[in-house]
């Protein structure tokens, strides 16, 4: 299926693409707006999106202002990940119980039907592939995310609002979708609010045959690539990744860490907000009755015992643990997974309470490293 097949509608057309994937039997995910943020949630229309919404964002600061217009998708990503869909901030694993000297197993029964993602930008297609190949690609598969992630359909939104925290085009994820996707759709306005969509899978063609819609024309095309260049154009930030992961792995005992670590409270938000980190930990509960639980939570390497080998913590200053944070997502990633960790969302950015920004960071090292050359290094496999 080709991904420049281009059809077009209008917000009753996306509507009724919603319509189609409920009555198809899918839980309808996509951007609300609650508590002063674009959150995911249940969507069962256009009207349960953020009509008119705009953001704004910055190192340490987000904010909505809403606008008399009729644009669904002006805005960039918020707080939420789709990663919470997949794999959740929070949950129990087993259940074992003790009734007349027999002990019984359980696991919770959590499928709750696919998910349609409604919604979902380029930066995080990219992301929740990077997600598939560590949760479902790797030696040890995770069962609940692999349950949850079958039978997704994925309505991507082109970007044409990047945040000021925004990177994605510097890590070739954005602001066009690629991959990853049944359906896109690029909101166009001028000449008419309306919705481009490209078709990406065999199941998108499916579903947007049940909805009315036209062919696209040279002009919708041409919209599109004026509003992905205008997008291209606003980015917030760029992040320079020639020779990055060799760069920073050249530079553990940069001093730039220090001085970092002097600003960052250690709080972990960054990890919890990046639609990549994939940490987690186990932790047992029992009850006086004889119940024990396990349970999954997230984990981040902010956290002391993430560190915790025999003897104490092996990164056991803030220091430490920002350069693991920084350098696993732009460098030893590429060892593990053959690409980088970071998708250029810029989240972190924003929700760090502090305004600690990794492309500020980055770009600080390679700018210094010039003038004192490597400070501490370590091999990397180049395979
Ligand atoms: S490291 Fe920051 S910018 Fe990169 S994917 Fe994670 S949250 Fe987004
Ligand atoms: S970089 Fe910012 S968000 Fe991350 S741990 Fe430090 S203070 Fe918290």
């Amino acid at each position: 299926m080709s991904v420049d097949d281009g059809a077009v509608f209008d917000s009753g057309g996306l509507d009724q693409l919603i319509g189609v994937l409920r009555s198809a039997g899918y839980r309808t995910i996509g951007p609300i707006v609650s508590d002063g943020a674009i959150v995911y949630g249940t969507v069962t229309g256009v009207n349960d999106l953020p009509v008119g919404w705009r953001d704004h964002q910055e190192p340490g600061r987000y904010r909505l202002e809403q606008v008399s217009d009729a644009h669904l998708f002006d805005w960039a990503v918020g707080p939420s990940t789709w990663k919470s869909e997949f794999f959740t901030a929070e949950e129990t694993v087993w259940q074992a119980s003790i009734a007349d000297g027999q002990v019984t197993f359980s696991e919770p029964d959590d499928d709750t039907g696919p998910v349609a993602v409604i919604g979902a930008r380029p930066c995080e297609l990219s992301a929740l592939a990077a997600l598939d190949r560590v949760l479902q690609g790797g030696a040890h598969p995770d069962d609940r995310y692999a349950v949850r992630r079958s039978g997704t359909f994925v309505v991507a939104v082109e970007c044409g609002a990047p945040a000021g925290t925004c990177f994605c085009s510097s890590m070739g994820t954005g602001p066009a979708a690629r991959a990853g996707f049944d359906l896109a759709l690029t909101e166009l306005f001028d000449g008419g609010h309306r919705f481009q969509v490209q078709v990406g899978s065999a199941a998108g063609a499916g579903v947007l045959a049940q909805v009315p819609h036209r062919s696209a024309g040279d002009g919708d095309r041409v919209a599109r690539q004026e509003t992905l260049a205008r997008a291209e154009a606003r980015m917030g930030r760029r992040l320079d990744t020639d020779d990055l992961p060799d760069l920073l792995a050249r530079n553990l005992d940069h001093p730039r860490w220090e001085e970092v670590a002097e600003r960052c409270l250690s709080c972990g938000n960054c990890t919890l907000v990046c639609p990549t980190c994939f940490c987690s930990d186990v932790k047992d509960a029992t009850d006086l009755a004889g119940t024990v639980e396990r349970q999954r939570r997230w984990a981040s390497c902010f956290d002391v015992e993430h560190s915790l080998l025999h003897g104490g913590p092996v990164r056991p200053t803030t220091a430490s643990r920002y350069r693991q944070w920084l350098t696993h997502k732009l460098s030893t990633w590429w060892d593990q997974f053959g690409e980088s960790g970071c998708v250029g969302c810029g989240r972190c950015i924003t929700w760090c309470p502090v305004g600690i920004d990794l492309t500020e960071e980055a770009a600080a090292i390679r700018t210094s490293a010039g003038a004192l050359g490597s400070v501490g290094s370590v091999g990397r496999r180049t395979s």
